[in-house]
């Protein structure tokens, strides 16, 4: 099959205005706002957002933030756990380094004003999730601890005097020359929009930095927990500027959405893993458990193992019901005090957890991919960096362990933010002219996009789907035109096709299971495969290489056995 090919420039009217600056930052989730606030100061930041603030993924984040806060847990327990959620593929150094620095990462979020949930003695709630050996999830009001981090971080960006600007699209990356001939970053390409999308202006940031903090792309799925701006802009950018994604193929389903029927589309509820935390479990329509005999850790598995059974068990049809299960919480005393928000999304779907059973079904949730960085955001490209979902630091491998996400944005974001404070990348002398030539496919594409990823490029996935798939985003791709209107949905419609139709590919090449990988044709991982996926766009085909082997991570666990 050749591979799709996609636009190399989004099309949006001639830039009017110019704005410079030391560091431009796109996105303002906990990635992007923790960067602005570390640079910020000895830097001039501008920070621009497509919505307002909140509209990324943190805001929505339910379970907390992991760290070992608890003197009978370690920081070795977390590593390892985390390595075991990864299937080989994490970066240990990266691991290590996330690990050691997540406590003082909540600490300093408590310092700028975080208010996290406490228990009996006045010392912090730890809950527990999938995959977790220990109890440390961090959170807030509950199920509300990504919108106490962004609030807290909204709050410091702007006490701190970045420069924020909401409705703005970072569209694509300006690439220039450095005096001794290298390629670094120069600046980003931004429109201006209306309320409803549509293109106000279009202009230039110039500056030394360029990070890219956007987020994941769960939108590519028509069922996915994710808000709708997270359409996996900033990656696409940096494919488009030449720029390497790795290991996009692993995309993380939640197990638990709220099941609201099937003709169910874009953001659903999640039912949080921490709800299975404090005793829920699965059954299917027949009364019987789901978890029982598949994995030590029974409903607390990591969600890979945990989406996949209940895929397998939908499959089945137990009492004639095929697309979802349930999750029984009705033993949780004052469920509607713990799980407020939770309570609340189920009520309105007319159930009460409190007595009744809770349909829930996988859906899109996480990106362990992303553009190629180190976990201070450095990339292959100069002057450019990418922190937060949008990164793929070697932290999550093959699959993320539960709530170990928001401390990275945090402590990646950070660690950006702190370096260019020290030093900015070399300023370019030259412009790189020629830009290629531009297109958009109209957003109408979009449900078509959605449908086929979630139909053939789900939890389980085989040759003959992907196949499909493939062909359908080949048939979209063929519609790209300079004509189309340039709008918000325009813009993301044309990233979504370029993120979608490299996952497609990627998931084709790797024919094995692994992490949150899952193909029907081959049971579990394969020593070759042992190795990252790359993706570049060259003249807009996908390329999908094997890269680097992976180094296998072994790390001793405390009763001597070496764990993989
Ligand atoms: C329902 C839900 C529950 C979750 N629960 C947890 C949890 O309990 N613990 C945990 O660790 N993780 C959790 N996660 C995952 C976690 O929330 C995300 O991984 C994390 O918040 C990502 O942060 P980020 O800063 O990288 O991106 P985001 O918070 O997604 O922010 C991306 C930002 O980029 C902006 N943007 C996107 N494209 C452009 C563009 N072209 N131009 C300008 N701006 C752009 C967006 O508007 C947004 O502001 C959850 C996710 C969801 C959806």
């Amino acid at each position: 099959m050749s591979p799709t090919t996609v636009p190399m420039r989004l099309a949006a009217p001639e830039a009017s205005w110019t704005i410079e600056t030391d560091v431009v930052i796109l996105g303002s989730g906990a990635a992007g706002l923790s960067a602005a606030l570390a640079a910020r100061p000895m830097r001039e930041v501008v920070l621009v957002t497509k919505d307002t603030l909140a509209a990324g993924s943190t805001h929505w984040a339910q379970g907390g933030l992991a760290a070992v806060l608890d003197p009978a847990d370690s920081l070795e327990n977390h590593v390892r756990d985390t390595l075991a959620a990864g299937a080989g593929l994490c970066d240990e150094d990266a691991v290590r380094a996330l690990v050691t620095e997540a406590p003082t990462a909540i600490r300093y979020l408590m310092r700028l004003g975080a208010s996290f949930d406490e228990g009996a003695h006045d010392e912090l709630a730890l809950t527990r999730e999938g995959g977790h050996s220990h109890r440390r999830i961090v959170h807030a009001g509950g199920d509300q601890s990504g919108a106490e981090v962004q609030r807290t971080l909204d709050e410091s960006v702007r006490l701190a005097g970045v420069t924020v600007v909401e409705r703005a699209f970072g569209l694509d990356l300006i690439v220039g020359t450095t005096a001794d001939g290298r390629r670094t970053a120069a600046g980003v390409r931004v429109a201006m929009l209306d309320a409803s999308g549509g293109v106000e202006s279009v202009g230039e940031i110039l500056a030394r930095a360029v990070v890219v903090a956007t987020g994941g792309y769960g939108q590519v799925y028509a069922s996915t927990s994710n808000p709708p701006a997270v359409t996996g802009d900033g990656i696409a950018l940096a494919l488009r500027a030449g720029v390497e994604a790795t290991d996009l193929e692993f995309i993380q389903f939640h197990p638990t959405v709220l099941w609201c029927g099937p003709e169910a589309r874009g953001q659903q509820a999640l039912i949080s893993e921490a709800v299975r935390g404090e005793g829920a479990f699965l059954i299917d329509a027949a009364g019987r458990r789901v978890m029982e005999g598949v994995h030590p850790q029974a409903d607390l598995a990591p969600r890979d193992v945990v989406a996949t059974a209940i895929s397998k068990r939908m499959s089945e049809a137990p009492a004639g019901v095929d697309d979802h299960v349930y999750l029984d919480a009705r033993a949780i005393e004052r469920i509607e005090e713990r799980f407020p928000t939770i309570t609340a999304k189920c009520r309105e779907a007319g159930i009460d957890p409190a007595r009744e059973l809770i349909p829930v079904a996988p859906a899109a949730h996480y990106v362990c991919g992303g553009v190629a960085a180190t976990l201070d955001g450095t990339t292959s490209l100069p002057g450019f960096f990418v922190v937060g979902e949008a990164a793929a630091t070697g932290v999550h491998g093959a699959n993320r362990l539960a709530s170990n996400s928001l401390t990275e944005g945090i402590v990646a974001g950070t660690r950006l933010g702190r370096a260019l404070s020290w030093n900015l990348p070399e300023a370019p002398t030259r412009r790189e002219t020629d830009p290629a030539p531009a297109a958009l496919i109209d957003s109408y594409h979009r449900a078509a996009l959605r449908s086929a990823m979630s139909r053939w490029v789900g939890v389980l996935r085989t040759p003959v789907g992907l196949g499909n798939a493939g062909r359908i985003l080949d048939t979209l791709a063929r519609n790209a035109s300079a004509r189309v209107v340039p709008t918000r949905q325009a813009f993301e419609a044309t990233n979504m096709l370029t993120i979608a139709a490299a996952v497609v590919e990627s998931a084709r090449v790797r024919s094995e299971s692994r992490g949150c990988h899952r193909r029907t044709d081959a049971d579990g991982p394969l020593e070759e495969w042992t190795c990252h996926l790359t993706v570049r766009l060259e003249s807009g085909d996908i390329v999908v290489a094997r890269g680097e082997r992976a180094v296998e991570s072994r790390v001793e666990s405390p009763d001597g056995a070496v764990l993989p």
